[in-house]
């Protein structure tokens, strides 16, 4: 299966995203992962990318668009997918549907989590991720069973450099600019499939699972 999760920064589809791809057997390929890495390794791409995520704004499209064509370039990642962040422009959909073509590749579906603006700046503050195995966690919707400590391996839990109040201002402004769009992008090509997710984690996770079923 080939999917696409959209949804404003907050809306859990990173989350989902891993799970979903869990449950069915499909790689997760997040750009804002593989982007948080390369900041992290300090590659090329990592210091061309920093300064655009620590203020909330979009790395540039054609940085985007070569970094999705080489990880799906690889015959057993395009057998089953998740993007997950990706496309967030209306050239990077149209970019991406380029790339679909020339390696003979099927989208199933853009699955889009909506969750109103209000509760995604109180879910964004209160975003956890553990300093080792990565694992996401919210106080609000998906608390640690102990404070500060990851359920899974033990490790710390951090914030992320780009959860801070102001930059979270301008990762929605950006969203509603510049994402929001592509929205009716899939729509208008019957791929889109939009989730309520201003809810349980877990039921969200079931209604996507329905939705793709
Ligand atoms: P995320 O983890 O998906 O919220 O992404 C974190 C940050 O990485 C974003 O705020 C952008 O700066 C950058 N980023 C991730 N994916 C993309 C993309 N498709 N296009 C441009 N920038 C991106």
């Amino acid at each position: 299966m080939r999917l696409i999760f959209l949804g404003p920064p907050g809306s859990g589809k990173g989350t989902q995203a891993k799970i979903i791809a869990s449950k069915i057997g499909a790689n997760h390929i997040s750009t804002g992962d593989i982007l948080r890495e390369a900041v992290a390794a300090g590659t090329d791409l990592g210091k061309k990318a920093k300064k655009y995520m620590n203020a909330g704004e979009l790395v540039p499209d054609e940085i985007l668009l070569g970094l999705v064509r080489e990880v799906l370039s690889n015959d057993r990642t395009a057998d089953s997918f998740i993007l997950d962040g990706f496309p967030r422009t209306i050239p990077q959909a149209e970019g991406l549907d380029k790339i679909f073509e020339n390696l003979s590749i099927k989208l199933d579906w853009s699955i889009k989590l909506d969750v109103p603006d209000d509760a995604i700046i109180d879910r964004l503050t209160a975003r956890y991720f553990c300093v080792n195995c990565k694992a996401d966690y919210n106080l609000k919707t998906k608390p640690p069973k102990k404070e500060g400590i990851c359920d899974i391996c033990g490790g710390k839990l951090i914030r992320r450099d780009d959860d801070k109040r102001e930059v979270i201002e301008n990762r929605l402004s950006v969203y509603h600019k510049q994402t929001e769009p592509i929205e009716s992008y899939y729509r208008e090509r019957g791929l889109l499939k939009e989730i309520p997710a201003d809810k349980g984690f877990d039921e969200v996770t079931e209604e996507i699972v329905k939705a793709i079923s």
